[in-house]
Order: C-alpha cells, then structure tokens, then sequence
C-alpha cells in the first residue's frame, strides 16, 4: 500500500472517528441548569502512545440526583439495570418493588437502599408517599406494564417503561392518557436510540453518506428454552419472538430512517408439535414499505441459535452492524465508492453503558422539563405495526398500518 494510500485511509478513517464520536452525544449536554461535580483528573501514566486513562465523569452530587423506584426484580433489573446506575451521571435508585422481599432486601443491601423503601405489589401505590422517588421504572414482563404504568402515574410520579410498550395498541393509548392526566411524563425504554453505534449510523444517514436509503435488512434470534416462562404466555408478553426482540429490527429500520411504514407483509410460524409456541410464534418474517420506497425485511424467531446484525443499504453507500442490538460489542462499519475503490470504514466508537445512556436522558428531560426523545407514543407506534404484522400473517396479505 503506498504512503498515499495509507494516509488518506489514515484520514478517512479519522474523520470517521470524529463523526461518531460526536454522534454518540444523544443527549445534550445539560444548558446551564444542572450543577454537576466535576470530574476527577487522573495523572498520566502511560506512555504517548497509549490512550489516556479518563476517570468517568462529570456527575451530579447525591443530594440532586433523580431517585428511581425500580418495580420488579428480574433478569433486566439484577443483570443491568441496577449495576447501570454506576455508569450515571444523574440518576440514584431509591426505592425496589418486588414480590420477593426476601430478595429485595438483599438488593437493597448492595445499593445503599433503606429497607423502609421496598414495597410489594399490593402496596406499589405507596410510593406516593416517598419523597425521594422522582421516577418509577417497569420492569415486569409486558402484560403488567399497563396496570403499573397507569398505578404509577396516579402516585404523581414520572414513569419510565420497559419495551414493549404493552400487549396492545389500545393499552399503550391508555398508558399515554394516564400519564398525561396526571401531568407526568412517560418514557419508553428504547435502549437503541440512546446508544453511541445506532447513533453514529443515524447521523450517517442524516448526513447524506449513504445517500437515498432504499433497503434494511435485519434479524433479531435467539433460542427460548423453558416452556413454562412469561414470554411463551400470551397474556403475559403479547406475543413471541416478535414483541420480544423483533422489535428492534422494527423499531431500528423507524429510527434509522426517520420514516414511518404504511405497509407490511409478514410470514409467521407457530409450529404444532413444539410444547414452547402453543400460544405465541416461533419465528416472523415482515416487509415493511415506507412512502419514499424504502423497504425494510426483518426477522426474528425465538427457535434459532443467537443471530442479530442489521444492513442500511443506500444509493450511495451501505453501513452494516453486526452484532447489533446486544447489551455489548455492536460493531460497525460503511463502505462506499472513492476514486473507483471501494473504500471501507470502521469508526472507532467508544461503548457506553446504554441503561444509564437512557436513564440520564430521562432524569434530564424531567430536570429540564424537556419532552422526551421516546415519549409513549414511540411505543404506540410500534404496536400498530406490530399489530399489522400480526394481521398479515393470519391473512396472507398486505395489511395497512393503522395512523
Ligand atoms: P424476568 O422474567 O427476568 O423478570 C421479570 C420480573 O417480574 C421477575 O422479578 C418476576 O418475579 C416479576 N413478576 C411479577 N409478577 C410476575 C408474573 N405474574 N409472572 C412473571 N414474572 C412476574 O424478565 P426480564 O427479562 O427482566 O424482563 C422484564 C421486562 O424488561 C420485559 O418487559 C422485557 O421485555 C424487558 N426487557 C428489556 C430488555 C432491554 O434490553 N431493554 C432486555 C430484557 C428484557
């Protein structure tokens, strides 16, 4: 490869760099309201030509941090959610609801939380009473994310939601009025859109570097093993595979795009012998058109070995993730044409962790008093997609998308 080469590649690569690690500020940096501590300067250690070790910060002191009541126990709130808080810059948990007190006085434990702010489910409506939660955070399997959304909006508190939305369109609206009568904002934890890869690539877009985009391709597997679990009872998720981690794909071809599908067309599998899908899907296929023409072909099942990448094909260039949509290690890359060679890229992208990502911008739009970036009808919207998904495939037609 000659000097020339290198160099220029040296600097495609570097602007590159620079696009995404300005793209990977979601949210905005605070405008003067919030007082931050802060960050600690470590002195340098390593040589030059090793990266500089940054101690993490700024943040907001204890006493002014948005105090989170977090409402179930389970694998998301043990494994991330929880642990996520020491990523953030402007967030505490203050409070646990879980139907284990057992187990939720352990939690509290490890988190500083005093045993005085841990409720049940049958006393959730006290949290009313506690000063110190700003916010509760649901995350109970979809078919209860109504009753404690609505429950949580009557306690004057704001709410944050975990995806899906609901089991429905007709109880997502229910959550959004809920909250609005009670003049507390609803946001949807759409963990993606705050994510420093999904990012870059939408300022992609937005920037032209793909040109016109006129295709997505993606898929979002994974195999489900114990037939008793919530997410294989319909009343309890909604549906299979495709609520579950379908929606990804769905939710990142809306968000990457900036458009919203008109039209879908879907497979869906549920095969008869398998003790897992006597209520729900195994496996969906979906097309989605959106008015400009672009096409999105998703998949998703939950009876295929861990499978997630997602392609932007536009006139201009293409951009490619995968993995996409983990907790971790999405990698990214773009390729197009310059001077007749096809010139491929990987920006260099720090990871970052996406729950306190989200939770911050939360605990921002509610210090701010800022609307924020997933507000409930983000998850409306998928449910009447979802919906339409779900009626295609019974039909074996195009079925419209409701408005
Ligand atoms: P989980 O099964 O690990 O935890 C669910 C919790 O709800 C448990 O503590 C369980 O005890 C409690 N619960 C209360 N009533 C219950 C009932 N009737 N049946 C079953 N459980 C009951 O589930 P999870 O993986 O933590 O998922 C919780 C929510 O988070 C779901 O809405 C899911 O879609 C969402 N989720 C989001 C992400 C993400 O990346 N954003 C990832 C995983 C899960």
């Amino acid at each position: 490869m000659s000097i020339t080469e290198l160099s220029r590649r040296t600097f495609l690569h570097s602007v590159a760099a620079a696009t995404a690690l300005s793209a990977s500020g979601l949210v905005q940096e605070p405008e003067g309201k919030i007082n931050q501590v802060d960050e600690v300067q470590l002195s340098q250690v390593h040589g030059t030509s090793e990266q500089n070790e940054k101690a993490p910060g700024p943040f907001l002191p204890t006493d002014q941090r948005v105090g989170f009541a977090i409402v179930g126990l389970g694998r998301l709130s043990l494994n991330q959610i929880l642990p996520a808080f020491g990523h953030s810059q402007y967030c505490k948990p203050v409070a646990l609801v879980s139907g284990d007190r057992e187990k939720a006085i352990k939690i509290a434990g490890q988190y500083g939380i005093a045993s005085t702010s841990i409720y049940g489910y049958a006393n959730f409506d006290q949290l009313a009473k506690n000063p110190d939660v700003k916010v509760i955070y649901v995350v109970l399997p979809n078919g209860m994310h109504e009753e404690y959304v609505v429950r949580g909006a009557k306690t004057g508190k704001h709410i944050l939601c975990e995806k899906p939305m609901a089991t429905s369109s007709r109880e997502a609206k229910h959550m959004i009025s809920a909250c609005k009568e009670a003049k507390v904002r609803l946001m949807i934890a759409y963990r993606q859109q705050y994510e420093p890869h999904n990012r870059a690539l939408r300022k992609l877009v937005t920037e032209g570097k793909l040109g016109v985009l006129r295709g997505f391709v993606s898929s979002n597997s994974q195999e489900q093993g114990d037939p008793t679990q919530w997410r294989l009872k319909k009343s309890l998720s909604g549906g299979g595979c495709l609520p579950d981690v379908g929606l990804y794909c769905l939710n990142a071809s809306r968000f990457l795009s900036g458009e919203e599908p008109t039209e879908v067309m879907a497979t869906i599998f549920q095969p008869k012998d398998d003790p897992r899908f006597t209520e729900v899907e195994a496996g969906c296929s979906f097309s989605m058109k959106f008015p400009s023409g672009f096409v999105a072909t998703c998949s998703t099942s939950y009876d295929v070995h861990k499978s997630q990448f997602l392609r932007l094909e536009g006139t201009k260039a293409w951009a490619d993730m995968s993995p996409s949509y983990g907790y971790h290690g999405n990698h990214l890359k773009w390729s197009y044409l310059e001077d007749e060679r096809e010139t491929e890229v990987v920006p260099q992208i720090e990871e970052k962790d996406q729950f306190a990502l989200e939770m911050d911008h939360f605990a921002e739009c509610i210090l701010e008093g800022k609307t924020p970036h997933t507000p409930g009808e983000e998850g409306l919207k998928d449910h009447r997609i979802m919906e339409a998904i779900y009626e295609s495939g019974r039909t074996g037609r195009i079925a419209n998308v409701a408005d």
